[in-house]
């Protein structure tokens, strides 16, 4: 594709998903300003994420610490505002690099993960939202802490001084999401948290009228991975 084309495509795909995040947001009689896009841009490289970046798109996401190592110093060089989020699994072992690199870490999903940040945002004295995972759909493979884990492992988060924004969830795939969605909106609610992370390609509409803050949307900006 040539350079205006992908500049076009790219703005394209981004005001569609913005006028979707608005339709949802009018509809739940919310302001759309309080919905943050995040361009999910896992597997796509510097040239497919740049004119999404001159579209006016400065919120990304990244699910492997390595691959947004080896990406964004340079995007962010030349764009000093660009907010990076982790929406991955995240190993104890790469908690330094990630509170290096992550503004925002949507992935808190057990108390060794979380003793490991809070190390890491000691010593470098830099302080990443977090957000905390629940496996919301009750799934094996799936990453979150159980439900019955999360008044612990918010206790242990607010203990350890992690800066705690909300929660995050993926809900099974392939059923209707709404009803998962309405329950991470309510243990947020019952933990007095701000921030729900929810919400896809396929069902950030929803999300966002059952209350999301944040949505991580990469194949309807990028196209399929
Ligand atoms: C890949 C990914 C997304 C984006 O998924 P799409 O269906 O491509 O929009 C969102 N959240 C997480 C945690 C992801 O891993």
């Amino acid at each position: 594709m040539a350079i205006d084309e992908a500049g076009e495509a790219a703005a394209e795909a981004r005001a569609a998903v913005i006028g979707g995040i608005a339709r949802a947001a009018k509809l739940a009689q919310r302001d759309s300003a309080g919905v943050t896009l995040i361009a999910v841009s896992k597997t796509h490289d510097a040239t497919a994420i740049a004119p999404l970046i001159a579209a006016g798109q400065r919120d990304f996401g990244e699910n492997r610490v390595a691959e947004a190592q080896a990406k964004w110093p340079d995007l962010r060089a030349l764009h000093p505002d660009i907010v990076l989020h982790c929406v991955g699994q995240l190993q104890s072992n790469k908690a330094d690099d990630a509170v290096a690199l992550f503004d925002v870490i949507h992935s808190v999903d057990r108390p060794s993960l979380v003793t490991a940040l809070a190390k890491a945002i000691d010593r470098q004295g830099r302080r990443p939202d977090c957000f905390v995972q629940v496996n919301i759909g009750d799934e094996a493979q799936k990453g979150g802490c159980t439900i019955a884990d999360l008044p612990k492992l918010l206790e242990t988060a607010r203990t350890a001084g992690l800066p705690i924004a909300g929660l995050m969830a993926v809900p099974p795939f392939d059923i209707e999401p709404a009803p998962y969605f309405a329950l991470l909106a309510k243990l947020a609610r019952d933990h007095g948290l701000q921030g729900l992370s929810m919400g896809m390609s396929g069902d950030y509409e929803t999300a966002v009228t059952l209350g999301a803050t944040h949505v991580r949307v990469g194949t309807a900006l990028f196209g399929s991975r």
